[in-house]
């Protein structure tokens, strides 16, 4: 089996609405890979599936040479699978240092000091060090976004996954955003980030992959993709595309 991430005959469904229509894509180590397509055309559950969060109703996902679908998100974490959500979560009550820790605590070789050490090292990284200290639940949207790209940082990923990342972001954070995935791409890792945010997508992505009611309809370069009949079609009537 070729590719880093590969995903055979996948489906899901939700009682009788189909979320994916028995999907086959395969990614290769360090791709940069927009998902795109029509709200309800089957993104979030796609990263849902592959981030652990369900299991397929039919089909397969393997990483890394392993078959993953059905392991739970901190099993995957463990494999190097990062991720960040549509609507952001972090643990409200906690200190943004000690959101951090969590994460890395899910690999159980690292002792509490090292992960404080690598924590404040990210946070540095990512302009947080003055907020170490503050509840995550009083951070700004776009802070609580950052804080994610923290967290997925403390796992050392593989693969990281992005649902709309940018949402709500302003510009110049934005930027700061794009730096960072551009810098772990560099890195080899491997990234696919749905967006409505077309910029965003054609900016960063050289491949792009188009869903609408569970099938994909276009995977290519950005400037076939964006061409494509299909995709405009797709897009026709969504109010939220740019
Ligand atoms: P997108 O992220 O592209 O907007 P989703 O993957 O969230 O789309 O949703 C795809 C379809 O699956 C939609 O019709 C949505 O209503 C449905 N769906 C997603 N999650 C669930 C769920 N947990 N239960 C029932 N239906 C769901
Ligand atoms: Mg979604």
């Amino acid at each position: 089996m070729s590719g880093q991430l590969t995903i055979s005959r996948l489906r899901k469904q939700f009682g009788g609405l189909v979320a994916l229509n028995d999907i086959d894509l395969t990614f290769d180590e360090g791709e940069l890979v927009g998902l795109i397509g029509p709200n309800g055309s089957g993104k979030t559950t796609l990263l849902n599936i592959v981030g652990g969060y369900y299991a397929p109703s039919a089909g397969s996902v393997h990483f890394a040479g392993q078959r993953v679908d059905g392991l739970a998100p901190s099993r995957l974490a463990r494999l190097g699978v990062g991720r960040s959500f549509q609507v952001t979560k972090v643990f409200q009550r906690l200190s943004v240092l000690e959101n951090m820790q969590v994460s890395a605590l899910t690999d159980w070789k690292i002792s509490r000091s090292d992960a404080r050490e690598q924590a404040l090292q990210v946070l540095e990284s990512l302009n947080l060090t003055r907020l170490a200290h503050e509840r995550a639940g009083r951070l700004s949207g776009g802070q609580a976004k950052l804080l994610e790209f923290g967290r997925i940082m403390m796992l050392k990923p593989k693969l990281v996954l992005l649902d709309e990342p940018f949402g709500g972001v302003h510009p110049e954070l934005k930027r700061f955003m794009y730096d960072t995935i551009r810098t772990w791409n560099a890195g080899g890792v491997t990234i696919i980030l749905i967006s409505h945010d077309m910029g965003s997508i054609f900016g960063l992505c050289r491949r792009v992959v188009t869903l609408s009611y569970g099938d994909i309809i276009a995977d290519g370069d950005p400037e076939t993709v964006r061409s494509d009949p299909a995709v405009l079609e797709a897009y026709l009537g969504d109010h939220h595309a740019a």
